[in-house]
């Protein structure tokens, strides 16, 4: 890492981005003299966060946020940069709103993790070829793991001591009588951590098979960084060389076509994890492919297969480190997950899964869009064993795919339940099916309104509200220049007076093109527009998304959609939607 990358440059700049006084290495890294402001500077994605930092700095607060800058060769660099408020003055007071800003280029270190991460990946595809057991045993807490690397998944066959390894093994009859002795010695080389050791036994492997087997485990001892010894050690079968079907120890595991784990692999991985650890948290999941017969038949099977695998891929990519994967039927993949905090780790698991499998062949003209549908299930709280838990999840997959596909679902008794036990129809309760509902109600909004005209409107306000999550909508209508008035469309009843927001602070240039200004947090304008934010604050409004309408021809009117709750940022579909009601909103509305 070159002493140039690492370099923190330094500015001062002031709350309307203007720079102040800039160090010599900020001016190296802008390549110019610093005469625009700050936000010239900064990617356009980027300036709602840096308008957010600033925002806190000026509370006093220092604050770090990651931004692209472009830099003197017009190239964007990913900064970090330290934003705190600048003491300018003698008495150490703040100096007139002065910040100071310390950018470090942080993009040397994508550099290195990008490389390093590379490297990793390729030894893990160089293990997952060689199909041999690992050993992995702490000298000091005496803990023993043995797992297999298969191409992103590590999948652990035993985890525990290594005294109860020894244990159970040899109670199952699975060492066999003529390789006691060795297999004794093995056990103390591994105890007691032998500098370097080489085995041949003949034993039963795989507990899944029941087989003995001639096996060579070959092991060394390493000292770690903070001085404790670890003893790692493979294990390969030795005695196959005249059956070539069965000389490597995890064929009756693996899947050929995906290096999954296979049907009955990964269906005895979650049972033996069930039995073994009572009460332990375990997810499963069941992804399915949509309409693949379709797929097959318009593209053939070898591109089927290429979808396979790819989807394959995807799935134990965002399992990796969170469990295991496997593919129990064709176009049909399972997985587990264990040891998570929270609900919100499946989720991003699942949806990691389901976002990046419609990203398949996104820039592929001579591929069909993939997409899968996804149902899971948790033990112990929505099943006492696995084919209960099996089932369940298996039902929230067909739910998915009843529900249109493309989605997963995760089992909640409240929400499901019934649709569990036999009522066929999950409860089509209002509120927690809207989200499904957005699309159907513009689409029933836009069918009233044409049949009935304005008198439909109540009506439509009342389903927008609903689909949407609103507590108001409102009309600010301009009557004449400096003249504007405010109306309820539904909602508790604000009073009808005059707002002159709307004129102050170039408050309407910042609708976009289309006519459409989201705010997510009115806090927003709490400085920059001072006259919206009293508007806001006054009548309890958190957010809110305002359309101009654009096809109205008489008096300017904008729509506001209001929510009196603060909650996440509007996606870009609900600010869509709205727009589109906005403009049917304010064009059918008479006060007139
Ligand atoms: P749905 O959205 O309801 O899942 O519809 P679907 O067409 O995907 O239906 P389903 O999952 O029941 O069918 C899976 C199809 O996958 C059936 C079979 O033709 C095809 N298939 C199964 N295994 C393979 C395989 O290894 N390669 C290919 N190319 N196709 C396979
Ligand atoms: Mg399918």
């Amino acid at each position: 890492m070159s002493d140039k990358n690492s370099i923190r440059a330094r500015a001062v700049i002031n709350e309307q981005y203007n720079i102040e006084s800039l160090d010599d290495d900020f001016r190296t890294f802008l390549g110019a003299d610093g005469t625009h402001r700050l936000t010239y500077y900064v990617h356009p994605n980027d300036i709602e966060r840096l308008d957010d930092a600033v925002y806190t700095a000026t509370m006093d607060k220092e604050t770090v946020v990651a931004l692209r800058m472009v830099n003197g060769e017009k190239v964007y660099r990913w900064v970090l940069a330290v934003i705190k408020s600048y003491a300018g003055s003698e008495d150490g007071s703040r100096g007139g709103g002065l910040l100071r800003i310390e950018l470090q280029d942080v993009s040397i270190y994508n550099e290195e993790i990008d490389s390093i991460e590379s490297k990793y990946d390729r030894y893990m595809e160089y293990f997952s070829l060689m199909e041999q057991l690992m050993f992995s045993y702490d000298v000091n807490s005496g803990k023993l793991r043995i797992f297999m690397m298969g191409s992103h998944q590590q999948i652990n066959f035993y985890n525990g001591t290594l005294e109860n390894w020894k244990q159970s093994k040899l109670a199952n009859g699975e060492v066999d009588g003529k390789s006691l002795n060795i297999f004794e010695q093995l056990c103390e080389d591994i105890r007691t951590g032998a500098d370097s050791f080489e085995h041949e036994l003949n034993m039963c492997v795989m507990e899944a098979n029941n087989k003995m087997e001639w096996c060579l485990i070959k092991g060394k001892t390493i000292k770690a960084i903070n001085g404790k010894r670890h003893v790692i050690a493979t294990m390969s079968l030795v005695n196959a060389v005249s059956d070539a079907s069965s000389n490597s120890m995890l064929s009756g595991t693996k899947d050929a076509g995906t290096d999954m784990l296979n049907k009955r692999a990964i269906t005895s991985y979650v049972q033996r994890i069930l039995d073994d650890k009572p009460n332990y948290p375990v997810t499963i999941a069941i992804i399915d492919i949509d309409n693949f017969k379709d797929v097959n038949d318009k593209y053939g099977h070898m591109v089927g297969d290429e979808i396979i695998r790819n989807v394959a891929d995807v799935v134990k990519e965002a399992v990796e480190g969170k469990g295991v994967a496997g593919r129990i039927g064709g176009d049909e993949m399972m997985i587990m997950l264990e040891d998570f905090e929270t609900e919100e780790t499946i989720r991003t698991v699942l949806r990691t899964i389901r976002n990046n499998v419609s990203w398949l062949y996104n820039s592929r003209e001579d591929r069909p869009h993939v997409t899968c549908s996804i149902g899971a299930a948790s033990y112990p709280d929505d099943a006492s064993n696995y084919d209960e838990l099996f089932n369940v999840a298996d039902k929230m997959l067909y739910l998915a795919k009843e529900k249109g596909r493309n989605r997963y679902i995760i089992y909640h008794n409240d929400m499901h339940g019934d649709y569990l036990h036999g009522t066929g129809k999950a409860r089509t309760d209002e509120y927690l099916l809207y989200k499904h509902k957005k699309l159907r109600t513009i689409n029933s909004i836009v069918n009233l309104y044409s049949a009935k005209g304005s008198e439909a409107l109540p009506e439509c306000a009342q389903k927008t509200i609903l689909a949407f999550g609103l507590d108001s909508i409102l009309l600010y209508e301009k009557n004449a220049p400096e003249d504007w008035s405010r109306y309820t469309i539904y909602g508790e009843n604000v009073p009808q007076q005059a707002c002159l927001f709307m004129e102050r602070d170039n408050y309407i240039a910042d609708f976009t093109d289309e006519g459409v200004r989201p705010i997510d947090n009115i806090c927003f304008f709490e400085r920059k527009a001072r006259t919206a934010f009293e508007e806001f604050s006054g009548i309890g409004v958190c957010q809110a998304v305002q359309v101009l309408v654009k096809e109205y021809e008489g008096k300017q009117r904008v729509i506001s959609f209001n929510r009196n709750t603060q909650l996440k940022k509007w996606s870009d579909s609900d600010i869509m939607q709205l727009a589109i009601l906005g403009n049917i909103f304010g064009m059918g509305y008479k006060n007139d």
